[in-house]
């Protein structure tokens, strides 16, 4: 055998060959004993969740590279980051008698058990937390939802919004099955505790009223009673719903609004020489004007709880209505006539003996419905129906003279009431016996029929 030459000498030297034997069987001995040591402190990995023993690993860096893979599964599925909400713990055991799981195999398991977290945006309102949503720009979309629903919630140009609440955002992990949208966020704020109540329609109720008693946008109100089709259709003792809202958040919306307004006309009256005193003519029809009104209103959660007026803008001036009111009181009477026509038409019957009948006045024909005016001043003392006379009013005028009018269409005045002469007591018709519209006209002195034609303006 040769063995190498080092540095000029035989590294055995010279020595025998029992100790050549000697040495090799020791390093055989050293080397089997090493093995054996390495074979018995072998260790490998106990993973464990809760104090649960999933399996072993051979390596700390397979439990590393399965949490950030199981990580990553997560945060595509979640859409954000997340953590595990239980710590896994990796110990190292002695290896001998104990069995090595694979990498997939202890995935499979810390899939199953663990459960995760997400990273997420917590709002908080006056120190509450409301709600979880998954970013800060899906935190601050809810809160900017909730003010662009009280802007648009009324109309007019958004002057000034306030939010009296103390608003933070915090950072945090949350179970991701309370992680909402921004715009359940959005809801939710806006709704608060959602509870249906009913209420009863008491007397003089309108919803506005409720809407305000309760503190509900009436707007809402509506939309909680589709039965109401209008504002005014509140039935006394009915049971509307009542979706009472108690919103999370007090927005304050101050808004000008401009609308027009009409300016009613004013009434003046002008005397006329030409018309009788109890006559009237309009010589000018009234029409309102119109006006455009500026304000500032600041609703309170969608309500209205302020108006304030900035000015008024005429857009068109209203029109008087003029009146003309007759001065002429004395009448020309002609003859013994002391009683005026109770209205203008031709005399289709005189007074006087009428083939076997006898006619007690005459029958002044008009169109139904044209006004019969009182002779004379008096005291109505009958009004109403009378046989042949059809609708019949009669007018004492004092001194035993009465005046008779009959086959009215409708009577306008009461039995006792004082009317001055020219007034409007009825309408011409045809009640009782007639063949055409008229009105048969009676003057009566002491009871007896006269010729009404001897007392009238011919
Ligand atoms: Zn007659």
């Amino acid at each position: 055998m040769k063995l190498p030459r080092v540095g000029g000498f035989y590294f055995w030297g010279r020595a025998d060959k029992k100790r050549k034997m000697l040495f090799i069987a020791l390093c055989c001995a050293l080397t089997v004993l090493s093995i054996v040591t390495y074979i018995m402190n072998r260790s490998v990995y106990a993973v464990s969740v809760d104090g649960k023993t999933l399996g072993n690993v051979s390596d700390r860096k397979i439990v590393d590279r399965i949490k950030e893979d199981l990580k990553s599964k997560y945060r595509d599925r979640l859409g954000s980051d997340i953590e595990f909400s239980q710590d896994i713990q990796v110990a190292p055991i002695r290896a001998l008698g104990q069995k090595v799981d694979t990498e997939q195999q202890i995935s499979e398991k810390l899939d199953k058990i663990l459960s995760v977290q997400v990273k997420a945006v917590a709002i908080e309102i006056d120190g509450n937390q409301v709600a979880v949503v998954k970013d800060k720009d899906a935190a601050e979309s809810a809160l900017q939802g909730v003010k662009d629903y009280y802007v648009n919630a009324s109309p007019g140009e958004l002057v000034k919004i306030e939010v009296s609440n103390g608003i933070k955002l915090v950072e945090k992990y949350a179970d991701p099955d309370r992680v909402m949208t921004a715009e359940a966020a959005k809801e939710l704020i806006l709704k608060g505790a959602v509870e249906i109540a009913t209420y009863k329609v008491k007397q003089g109720d309108t919803l506005w009223d409720i809407a305000k008693a309760q503190n509900i946008p009436l707007d809402e109100l509506i939309k909680a009673n589709p039965q109401l089709e209008s504002e005014n259709r509140l039935a006394l003792g009915e049971v509307i719903n009542l979706k009472s809202i108690k919103p999370l958040l007090d927005v304050t919306v101050t808004k000008k609004v401009t609308y027009q307004e009409p300016i009613a006309f004013k009434t003046e009256i002008v005397k006329d020489d030409d018309l009788w005193k109890w006559d009237q003519k309009v010589k000018q029809p009234g029409e309102n004007g119109t006006k455009e009104v500026a304000a500032q209103v600041v609703y309170k959660n969608g309500v209205k709880v302020e108006q304030q007026v900035l000015g008024e803008k005429v857009l068109k001036e209203p029109v008087t209505r003029i009146v003309a009111r007759g001065t002429k009181a004395q009448v020309a009477f002609r003859g013994s006539g002391r009683f005026l026509w109770p209205l203008v038409g031709n005399i289709t019957s005189p007074f006087g003996r009428r083939g076997r009948e006898f006619h007690t006045g005459i029958d002044i024909a008009a169109d139904k419905g044209t006004p019969i005016r009182a002779s004379n001043a008096g005291t109505v003392t009958f009004a109403g129906r009378r046989g042949s006379y059809g609708n019949l009013v009669i007018v004492d005028h004092g001194g035993g003279y009465e005046t008779w009018y009959a086959h009215a269409s409708s009577i306008l005045v009461s039995v006792g009431d004082r009317v001055e002469k020219g007034e409007e007591i009825a309408t011409v018709g045809t009640t009782g016996r007639t063949t055409g519209p008229h009105v048969h006209f009676e003057v009566r002195l002491n009871g007896e029929p006269q010729n009404p034609l001897s007392y009238l303006n011919k």
